[in-house]
C-alpha cells in the first residue's frame, strides 16, 4: 500500500455544498445485519437510534436519503412456514411480509420528529438511461424539495435471480450518482476496510483511501450473516461512486452513535474513507 493511502487521522471528510444554499446531500444505506438480531429478528432500538441521528442529521441542514435492507429479514421473522419454499418464493414472500414492517416502523419513529417519509422501492432496470430513470429522480428530487424522506430498497417481489441488484451496496451506489451526492455512507456491522482480517490484532484500519488505489489484495470474500452483501461488493461501490466525484464512507453502524460522530469527531472514530476523485 502506498504511504499516502494510509493516515492514522481522518481529515474533515464531510463536506457542505457551498454556494447552493442547502446543506450536503447525503446517501445513507443501512444493511440488514445492521438492522438485524444474532436471532434475525428486527433490531428496533438500533433502528431507533439510528433515526435519532438522521433526524439530527436534517436538523444540521443535510438532506439525507435512506437506503433500507432489512425487508427479507424483517419478514422471516413475522411467519412461521411449515412447508418447504425455494429461494426464490423465500425472497418473495419474506420481502413481501417484510417490507411493510420495516416502512411501518420507520414511519411511526420519523414521526416523532414530524419527519414525513416516502418509500421508493426501485429495480435494475429503472436505472437504464431513459423514462423510468428520469421518473425516479425526478420522484426523489420532488420528495426532497418537500421535506420528505426518501426510503430506498430494492423491490424484492419482483427483482429474482438474474434481475437482481448484486446487494443494496450496488443499489445505494447508483442512487448516489443519479442524485448527485455529495457523501455516500455504507453503515454495515464492521468499522472499515483493514489490512487483514479486522479480528487480527496486526491488522490497522484503512483510514482514507485515494481515487485509484488497489485495496483487493486486503478485501475480504466472504459475505455477511443476513445480508447479500459483503466488504467486496461495498469495496466495488466504493471505488465507483469515488470515480463519480463522491466522498464514500464505510462506517460501523452498530456503533453507538456513528452518524453523529462522523460529523462531529471523525478523528476520535474508526471508518474508512475513499476520496472522491
Ligand atoms: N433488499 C434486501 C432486503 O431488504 C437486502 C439486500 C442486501 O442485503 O443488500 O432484505
Amino acid at each position: 500500500m502506498e504511504k499516502d493511502t494510509y493516515s492514522p487521522k481522518h481529515s474533515t471528510p464531510l463536506p457542505t455544498r457551498e454556494g447552493q444554499g442547502g446543506g450536503s446531500r447525503l446517501v445513507i444505506k443501512i444493511g440488514s445485519n445492521v438492522l438485524t438480531r444474532k436471532d434475525g429478528k428486527l433490531d428496533v432500538t438500533r433502528m431507533s437510534a439510528l433515526v435519532d441521528q438522521v433526524a439530527w442529521l436534517r436538523q444540521q441542514g443535510y438532506e439525507v436519503i435512506l437506503v433500507s435492507s432489512g425487508a427479507v429479514a424483517c419478514g422471516r421473522s413475522e411467519l412461521k412456514v411449515d412447508h418447504a419454499l425455494d429461494t426464490v418464493e423465500q425472497r418473495q414472500l419474506f420481502s413481501a411480509l417484510g417490507q411493510v414492517k420495516l416502512i411501518g416502523l420507520y414511519y411511526d419513529l420519523f414521526r416523532e420528529f414530524n419527519i414525513p417519509v416516502g418509500q421508493v422501492l426501485t429495480m435494475k432496470e429503472n436505472f437504464e438511461p431513459g423514462e423510468q430513470y428520469d421518473n425516479q429522480r425526478a420522484c426523489m428530487r420532488v420528495m426532497l424539495e418537500n421535506g420528505v424522506l426518501p426510503i430506498v430498497n430494492e423491490n424484492d417481489t419482483v427483482c429474482v435471480t438474474e434481475l437482481m441488484f448484486t446487494d443494496n451496496d450496488e443499489l445505494s451506489g447508483l442512487i448516489a450518482q443519479m442524485m448527485n451526492a455529495d457523501t455516500l455512507i455504507l453503515l454495515s456491522n464492521i468499522d472499515g476496510i483493514f489490512t487483514g482480517h479486522p479480528d487480527d490484532p496486526q491488522s490497522q484500519l484503512i483510514r482514507t483511501v485515494a481515487p485509484g488505489t488497489d485495496l483487493s489484495t486486503y478485501i475480504r470474500t466472504e459475505k455477511s450473516a443476513f445480508g447479500r452483501g459483503g466488504m467486496h461488493s461495498k469495496y466495488t461501490t466504493a471505488t465507483r461512486v469515488q470515480a463519480a466525484g463522491i466522498n464514500v464512507i464505510i462506517a460501523n453502524g452498530e456503533r453507538d452513535d456513528i452518524l453523529c460522530d462522523l460529523f462531529q469527531r471523525p478523528d476520535q472514530i474508526p471508518f474508512t474513507h475513499f476520496l472522491p476523485q
